[in-house]
């Protein structure tokens, strides 16, 4: 029989097993915290379990773990970049941003690649190979935690900006988060999780359903259903204004407010018309634009617009348009650790 993996599984699947193995029920929080708050790597460091039952989670069960084959930081601003094989052989990207307040934020891939295939996208431009399992998730995490620990420090932020589309994995996401937000684990509130998503819709009423008020990230682009199509194919079955009707929804209910990513692209999303969408656009909500000016990826041909242009622009909206609007800069640009630039493949050379 396969062994089951630990860390696909919340606290009552834990304890259904481990009383299915003749363990008390109590263990499954016992074990819990093991996992969860305390990150052991083996059974073994569960020192408060008999040998019998280790004995018996070493037979029946594994913690499954990261193998970290690159890790970069950037000489600019501390970015830490971390490239994972899981155990198919895939690899994955994970970056950690740093910031002056003692703030971390860890930035979590959701897929090995991504079945949206923005334009713009590096990531889209490998296709997709599958989605990422809750234990893939959290450990993107633990790892990083741990090896924060060592240093005193903590993560106190998440981001699900990595590569793949998060709300395409809904199922193994809410359960990641579930766990990640408990408080018999690492305990980070769903305030401090971001997700960022290209916005799919029913993905976004599942949320609403399930009650898991986490902060959103809405990939934008362009507030133009005719532009949006073109860059975001996924824009086709979900357009703007059933993500706005979903959107309207769900700060009616969270209260939160939503930001909206908004990338620069040369001769593309940068016109006065377009900053009038826009605005017309994020009005309708308590908003955040936060304008990046695009990287380029190698295939896509897409640039960035000129200094003077993305001032412009960002001028128009904060002053003409009253636009709750920033402008980015991006962080990690020397080690690519930058959104959109982490792809599953080392770039063959
Ligand atoms: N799939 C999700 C989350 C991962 S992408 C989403 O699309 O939101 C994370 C962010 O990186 C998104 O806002 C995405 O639009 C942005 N991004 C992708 N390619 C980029 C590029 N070349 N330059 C700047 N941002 C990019
Ligand atoms: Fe996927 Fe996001 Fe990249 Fe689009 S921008 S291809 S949704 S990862």
């Amino acid at each position: 029989m396969e062994k089951r993996n630990l860390l696909d599984l919340n606290q009552q699947e834990l304890t259904e097993l481990l009383v299915a193995e003749g363990m008390k029920k109590f263990y499954g929080k016992e074990v819990f915290l093991w996992l969860h708050k305390k990150f052991a790597r083996n059974i073994q460091e569960m020192t408060n379990l008999s040998l019998k039952h280790r004995e018996i989670l070493e037979e029946k069960t594994y913690i499954p773990y990261l193998n970290l084959l690159k890790h970069q930081v950037s000489k600019i601003d501390k970015t830490e970049k971390f490239l994972f094989q899981l155990e198919d052989g895939n690899t994955i990207e994970t970056v950690l941003l740093r910031h002056r307040d003692q703030r971390n934020t860890l930035c979590i891939s959701s897929q090995v690649g991504c079945p949206v295939k923005c334009t713009f996208c590096a990531t889209g431009q490998d296709g997709f190979v599958r989605n990422l399992r809750v234990s893939e998730i959290l450990n993107q995490v633990y790892t990083i935690e741990r090896r924060l620990n060592k240093r005193g420090e903590k993560l106190t932020n998440l981001v699900f900006m990595g590569m793949g589309e998060p709300l395409i994995n809904i199922d193994a996401l809410l359960k990641a988060l579930e766990i990640l937000s408990c408080e018999e684990g690492i305990c980070i509130s769903k305030r401090k999780i971001t997700i960022s998503t290209s916005g799919i819709v029913p993905a976004i009423e599942r949320i609403l359903m399930e009650k898991t008020p986490v902060e959103l990230a809405i990939s934008l682009h362009s507030a133009i259903n005719e532009k949006r199509n073109r860059i975001i194919p996924i824009n086709k079955a979900y357009p703007l204004e059933d993500l706005s009707a979903v959107l309207l929804e769900y700060q009616r209910q969270t209260k939160r407010r939503l930001t909206f990513e908004y990338i620069l692209i040369k001769d593309f999303n940068v016109s006065e018309g377009d900053a009038n969408a826009l605005a017309g656009f994020a009005h309708q909500f308590d908003h955040i634009v936060n304008l990046i000016p695009c990287n380029p990826v190698s295939e896509t041909g897409l640039e960035r617009p000129s200094e003077k242009k993305i001032e412009r622009f960002y001028e128009y909206l904060k002053n003409v348009r009253k636009v709750n609007v920033s402008l980015r800069q991006e962080k990690g640009t020397d080690i690519d650790g930058a959104c959109g630039q982490l792809r599953q493949n080392q770039r063959k050379k």
